[in-house]
């Protein structure tokens, strides 16, 4: 499974809903942890190898060994308050690091590998990675979280280095 670099069109498209978690399903599922692991990345989209659909995996935060994934569903953010900044970076735009805003505390309802609808409320790191990730099913890549100012200047960056 190839990472997606920027400018891939692919990266910029909105995701369609997953409607069947099969066999076939879970093991893109697996091999999308192994490919997110491998880059050293904290979570990894659908869109970012190819995937139009709705789903991610990330590191599960509350787990310090970091041993753990979580892999969500067809999520939808339901709460979300406070706004914090985080210095953020992609897999899909690698090398460049920047402070994004987010919201400090979400609520995100989804579904998880068994079909089981579940809701966390995650803060810190791991609330800042499920925003990340979200956004990209959306085709919502992390600089357009940024202030104006840094966003044109992280632009000019990254299309200078990716053609
Ligand atoms: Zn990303």
């Amino acid at each position: 499974m190839d990472i997606k670099i920027y400018p891939d069109p692919v990266l910029l498209k909105n995701c369609v809903s997953v409607e069947k978690v099969d066999d076939n399903f879970i093991s893109t599922v697996s091999i999308m942890v192994d490919t997110m692991r491998a880059a050293e990345g904290i979570g990894l989209a659908a869109p970012q190898v190819g995937i139009l659909q709705r789903f991610f995996v990330c590191l599960d935060f509350d787990d310090e060994n970091k041993e753990k994934t979580i892999v969500l569903i067809n999520p939808e953010i339901t709460k979300m308050e406070g706004r914090i900044e985080s210095k953020e970076g992609c897999l899909s735009i690698p090398g460049f690091y920047e402070y994004v805003y987010r919201y400090e505390k979400i609520e995100i309802k989804a579904y998880d590998l068994t079909g089981k609808e579940v809701i966390y409320v995650p803060d810190g790191i791991q609330s800042v990675v499920f925003q990340h990730e979200f956004d990209h099913l959306d085709g919502i890549l992390f600089p357009e979280r940024m202030s104006q100012i840094k966003k044109d200047i992280f632009m000019k960056k990254i299309n200078k280095e990716f053609k």
